[in-house]
């Protein structure tokens, strides 16, 4: 049998093994040529009576990682065309037969007649593991690397091959539903006792096992179409279902705030689903499928959080033409908060680290962070004493900077100071081999100023890592400049091989994350001023799709940190710089009550040493005056939130400093945790229109004030009935 991406081979005895090994991709995705060649394998192993059952497996590191997700952009795009061309219910039935194509092949695969396992060989996510789902067995590989998972929710979609039918009959609802709403990856453990695989077993071993599944009478039954078949949790309509039931709406609302039409849609798909016998349950659930994928939602998640993430990993914005630079040891200058992270996610990722302070012992103590959170990884059963050994062999403390004499690159993370920074560039610069890219991690002072003090400033660029570094994906490359294309190529490569995703913007102050989040912070800080309840400013920021409230943010950043910011932008910039009513609110905050944030265990929340922390009470006699909630307009109060930013997004747009909107969109989700639903700050205006935007901005000014006046590049947008990604394609086309 002739197939593009699977070998297949039957063994003396009579079982086929379909190795999926696609040409040209470092990772199997699935692509209608892929379909294709299932359809026939599962044409073949139904029809030849000599065949006793298939082992799927792949021949790549991994299993795969899923549906290939610009073929489905490519869908929504070509619906959008049959609507213009024959209507929209013409549109309508073509969408719905396509994007059911991959629900109905995993369903032929399950009731051929002949028994399917699944080897799962490392990671197995998303419509590649509603495959695995659709054989009749499945034994994934134990080792660290393995994950299987439908993280479809993580863009906008859910699982719609089946994947949300099949979950939710193999284990309590209860779990079906949170293991779809959040779209976690497993390891092979826990998805061996959530009833995910029936076994785990080391990599070398799977195919036997699974081969052994078959010659020893595996059935090619799925339980649910046995007779007698029960579902775990019961009938929907039953007194266990409705203990779930009305309790899982509660969790949806909770969870999504209603922002996320795909985590709806599978609520419904289940629910629906479960009253019904498979083959109609699946048709159910693509019904849902095919209104999600037209949804705006998933086009600017998928856009965003997958299309953009990947070409920015892969290096979109790297200088073409120098060679890629190969990362062997980096300098981390400043053992403290910062610094002492970045060593560690730097020695993670395999690379030599030299760690500086000003002694040894704070040194030692930056050094000592990696061994906390080693220790940790032990504890979860994530790492072994080797890997901790082995991670803390690469890092060398020392306070001697002779020891930065063969790094590649080195960073400095120390104080925030423009006179030490001087003195650590010139001691650094001296130690350093003369091609050595010196990287900062400022983040309020501008990099072109600092790059002045070095000897080879265009070896100087700006790498912001923001808190806490161990968990964010987000590094900001800020170009001075002198920054030349070598500095900037080093500074990607590094970001890329410490398994973090980069943007990279121009110098100016607060360089982009900063600026958005914090006119967050402001306009949370000026509701609780007009008197808007504390409580309700925390919970209309999460409605509208923030992660956390912007009071809690601020504890966590400290109070003090964004008193700081405003008398140093007042200091530089002038008054008018500066919000007196914001000014007024942190002085009180932090001079008269010394309320710190999280750090001293009183700043907008109050932190006992047991239990939860509270909203602090005092914050009524601050705000003087407390408005009636229900008198408040919640829709307006959400606007205002995302707002600010995407106006602080478009203003940086017009200066220069972020110059891609893939890199403003992705670093606004996954620096500040933009509502991800939006796509980002950029796409969340392109999804409005630039005209619906500045008239929104014009009515915020006019009862809030000027602060949410659109800039001229908004209205110049409006006008000629632009978007930013328009604008985009068009300057990359004119060049
Ligand atoms: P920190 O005070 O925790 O650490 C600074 C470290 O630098 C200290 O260990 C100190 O001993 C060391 N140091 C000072 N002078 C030195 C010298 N001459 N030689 C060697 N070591 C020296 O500060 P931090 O919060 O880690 O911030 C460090 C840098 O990172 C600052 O530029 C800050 O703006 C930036 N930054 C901080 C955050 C954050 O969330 N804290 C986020 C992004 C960037």
């Amino acid at each position: 049998m002739e197939l593009a991406n699977f070998r297949f081979d039957v063994d003396a005895d009579g079982v086929a093994l379909a190795t999926w090994d696609m040409a040209d991709r470092s990772m199997n995705v699935i692509t209608p040529q892929v379909m294709e060649d299932l359809g026939r394998i599962v044409d073949e192993v139904a029809g030849d009576a000599a065949i006793k059952g298939c082992v799927i497996t792949s021949g790549k590191e991994s299993f795969s990682g899923g549906a290939d997700l610009t073929m489905l952009q490519g869908l929504g795009l070509a619906y959008a065309q049959l609507a213009k061309q024959q209507g929209e219910e013409a549109a309508m039935r073509f969408f719905f037969d396509e994007s059911r194509k991959l629900s109905l092949l995993y369903r032929r695969l399950e009731t051929c007649g002949k028994p399917f396992a699944a080897a799962i060989n490392g990671v197995c996510l998303g419509g590649a593991f509603e495959l695995a789902l659709a054989c009749h067995y499945r034994v994934a590989s134990d080792d660290k690397a393995t994950r299987v998972g439908l993280p479809e929710v993580k863009v906008g979609l859910f699982p719609g091959a089946g994947g949300a039918q099949r979950v939710a009959r193999l284990m309590p609802t209860g779990d079906a539903l949170q293991m779809l709403f959040k779209g976690e990856q497993i390891r092979p453990a826990a998805a061996k006792s959530m009833n995910l695989v029936q076994e785990a077993a080391p990599r070398a071993e799977i195919v036997a096992k699974a081969k052994a599944w078959i010659l020893g009478g595996g059935k090619a039954q799925a339980p649910w179409d046995a007779e007698g078949y029960r579902l775990p949790s019961n009938k929907v309509y039953s007194p266990q279902g409705m203990m779930i039931w009305p309790a899982a709406n509660a969790i949806y609302r909770r969870e999504t705030q209603d922002n996320y039409p795909a985590i709806k849609a599978v609520l419904h798909a289940v629910y629906e689903g479960l009253q019904l016998p498979m083959d109609l349950a699946l048709k159910v659930e693509s019904r849902y499928f095919a209104n999600i994928l037209r949804s705006p939602q998933a086009a600017a998640m998928i856009r965003t959080l997958f299309v953009s993430m990947q070409e920015l990993n892969k290096g979109a914005r790297r200088p073409a033409g120098v060679p890629a630079s190969v990362i062997r040891k980096v300098g981390v200058i400043g053992a403290g908060f910062m610094g002492a992270s970045v060593a560690y996610v730097t020695a993670n990722a395999g690379i030599e680290v030299v760690l500086i302070d000003r002694d040894q012992e704070a040194a030692d103590k930056g050094k000592a962070h990696s061994h906390k959170l080693m220790t940790d990884q032990i504890m979860k059963g994530r790492a072994k004493t080797a890997d901790r050994d082995a991670l803390l062999a690469r890092i060398t403390a020392t306070p001697d900077y002779a020891a930065l004499a063969d790094c590649d690159l080195v960073i400095e993370a120390v104080f925030e100071d423009p006179r030490v920074k001087a003195e650590v560039i010139a001691k650094a610069e001296a130690a350093m081999r003369p091609d050595a890219i010196f990287g900062s991690n400022t983040s309020t002072l501008p990099i072109t100023g600092l790059a002045g003090h070095a000897q080879r400033p265009n070896q100087f660029v700006g790498i912001h890592f923001f808190s806490p570094v161990e968990k964010m994906l987000l590094v900001e490359v800020i170009l001075a400049k002198q920054t030349g294309d070598k500095a900037l190529a080093v500074a990607l490569d590094y970001v890329r091989a410490i398994r973090k995703t980069p943007i990279v913007v121009n110098d100016a102050r607060g360089f982009y994350a900063n600026r958005c989040v914090g006119n967050y912070l402001r306009e949370g800080h000026l509701m609780l001023m007009e008197g808007v309840p504390p409580a309700m400013i925390e919970n209309v920021a999460r409605m509208a799709g923030m992660p956390v409230g912007p009071l809690s943010l601020n504890d966590e950043v400290a109070i003090d940190l964004a008193l700081k910011i405003v008398k140093a932008t007042k200091a530089q910039l002038g008054d008018a710089a500066v919000d007196p009513v914001q000014e007024k609110l942190l002085v009180e905050m932090v001079e008269k009550q010394g309320r710190l944030g999280r750090k001293n265990g009183k700043g907008f929340y109050d932190y006992p040493e047991k239990g939860q922390k509270s909203l602090w009470p005092g914050l009524k006699d601050i705000a003087g005056q407390r408005l009636d909630p229900d008198a408040l307009d919640v829709e307006e109060l959400k606007q205002r939130f995302l707002v600010t930013q995407a106006l602080e997004a478009a203003r940086s747009v017009e200066e220069g400093i972020v110059t891609d909107p893939r890199e403003a969109d992705v670093g606004s989700i996954i620096g500040f945790g933009f509502a991800p639903y939006t796509g980002g700050t950029l796409s969340y205006i392109d999804g409005m229109g630039a005209k619906a935007f500045v008239a929104l901005c014009e009515k915020l000014a006019a009862r809030h004030g000027p602060r949410f006046e659109p800039n001229a590049l908004l209205r110049d947008m409006a006008a000629k009935g632009e978007t930013f990604y328009g604008r985009a394609a068009g300057a990359k086309r004119a060049a």
